[in-house]
């Protein structure tokens, strides 16, 4: 039995060695890198993957649902899983993950009892419990699709007050005050944005609060955050907001924001109490706060697992490049950046509050024209001179 199985990995690792051999060579192997969605004549998600030659390969995305500025908002209410393609377009209208008769389920709050959601109307009062579990979902957006309102998740208390009447889309209603009300569950494992364009300060926010609900899983790729004037204010072009109120316990896992590129928001990428993040390739400029935040909630509720921020260019902000909260249990990894004119009036460009049972290196970083200086206690502080 053990010759046969030594003959077979002979004469398969020969044969394997042969065919690599006899193969057309054209200078080189395909690397085929850069991948470009198109639509077809037919109304097909077309996936190009170009490699640096030239070379393109060309095959059609199965099953993707094609949607447009009109459609996109009831296609996102209809699918928990599954690719949706952005055709080309200005999204004028706020998108997100939100809950709808189609894909979340009810209970009614008082007296935790499942009710039919397709039975709730605007003449429902009341407070109910909205349900909705996305797995799996990919959103890819067309090279001119344009999105001028933020894409939101949102988790936690709806309810209306004085300055602010958010809308019941199960009910159709617009709710006024905490009598009728939801609690929104939006659990998530996997979701994918790619090449979504964001302009006019539109951001891409998750806000969870204090219900036991998670969002693991989540890239954002080859995106870009093109943010105006007044945006440099108060907004954050990525926004991973956990405002826990309770001890509900870290709500964000496993987070990869890749060849982004953002420019003139007051805070480039905002995350709160996380487990796991890597930020690559991306390119942050023109941020009147920190490029990239990786904080706790609430001074209390930190981020922990690995941190790798690795090959980003960062250059004219008016604060520090990276600025990371409480940390515990984290490994954290710097490396590779390119850093110009961004740092506080310390000469700041990363500064941390207290890591508690962390490893933090920081490696082949540059700051355009200057040296850098790294102080690890009591804060890990980088400045240059
Ligand atoms: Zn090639």
């Amino acid at each position: 039995m053990k010759k046969i199985t030594l003959l077979l990995i002979l004469v398969l690792s020969l044969s394997l060695f042969f065919s690599c051999k006899s193969e057309p060579y054209d200078s080189h192997v395909h690397k085929y890198e850069k991948v470009i969605y198109s639509l077809s004549e037919e109304n097909k998600v077309l996936k190009t993957t170009i490699c640096s030659c030239g070379a393109k390969n060309v095959e059609i995305v199965e099953n993707a649902v094609v949607v447009t500025p009109e459609t996109a908002l009831s296609v996102l209410d209809s699918n928990n899983s599954g690719i949706i393609y952005f055709s080309e377009g200005e999204y004028k209208e706020e998108l997100g993950i939100r809950h709808s008769k189609d894909a979340s389920t009810a209970i009614k709050t008082s007296t935790n009892e499942k009710v039919d959601i397709q039975a709730l109307n605007n003449e429902t009062t009341g407070n109910y419990n909205y349900y909705r579990t996305v797995n799996n979902l990919t959103l890819i957006a067309d090279e001119n699709a344009v999105f001028t309102k933020d894409f939101k998740v949102r988790v936690g208390h709806i309810y209306g007050t004085a300055d602010n009447k958010p809308k019941d889309p199960v009910r159709d209603i617009e709710l006024v005050d905490t009598n009728t009300a939801f609690y929104s569950y939006i659990d998530i494992d996997g979701i994918k944005f790619y090449n979504m364009k964001f302009s006019e300060g539109a951001r891409l926010y998750f806000h969870y609060s204090s219900l036991d609900c998670h969002a693991k899983n989540v890239e954002i790729e080859r995106c870009s955050f093109t943010g105006l004037e007044s945006s440099k204010e108060k907004t954050q072009a990525i926004k991973f907001n956990a405002d826990i109120t309770d001890e509900s316990g870290r709500m964000f896992e496993n987070l990869k924001i890749s060849n982004c590129v953002i420019k003139t928001y007051n805070q480039g990428i905002y995350t709160q109490s996380l487990n796991n993040v890597t930020v690559s390739g991306c390119d942050i400029s023109d941020v009147k706060h920190n490029a990239i935040a990786i904080q706790a909630s609430q001074d209390k509720f930190p981020f922990t697992g690995s941190v790798l921020i690795d090959n980003n260019k960062i250059k004219n902000g008016s604060d520090r490049a990276i600025r990371f909260g409480v940390g515990e249990n984290a490994t954290i990894v710097v490396s590779n950046n390119t850093i110009e004119k961004t740092h506080d009036e310390n000469n700041e460009v990363l500064k941390a509050q207290p890591l508690t049972n962390c490893t933090h290196e920081f490696v082949n970083n540059t700051y355009i024209g200057k040296t850098m200086k790294e102080v690890s206690e009591p804060n890990w502080i980088v400045s240059f001179e």
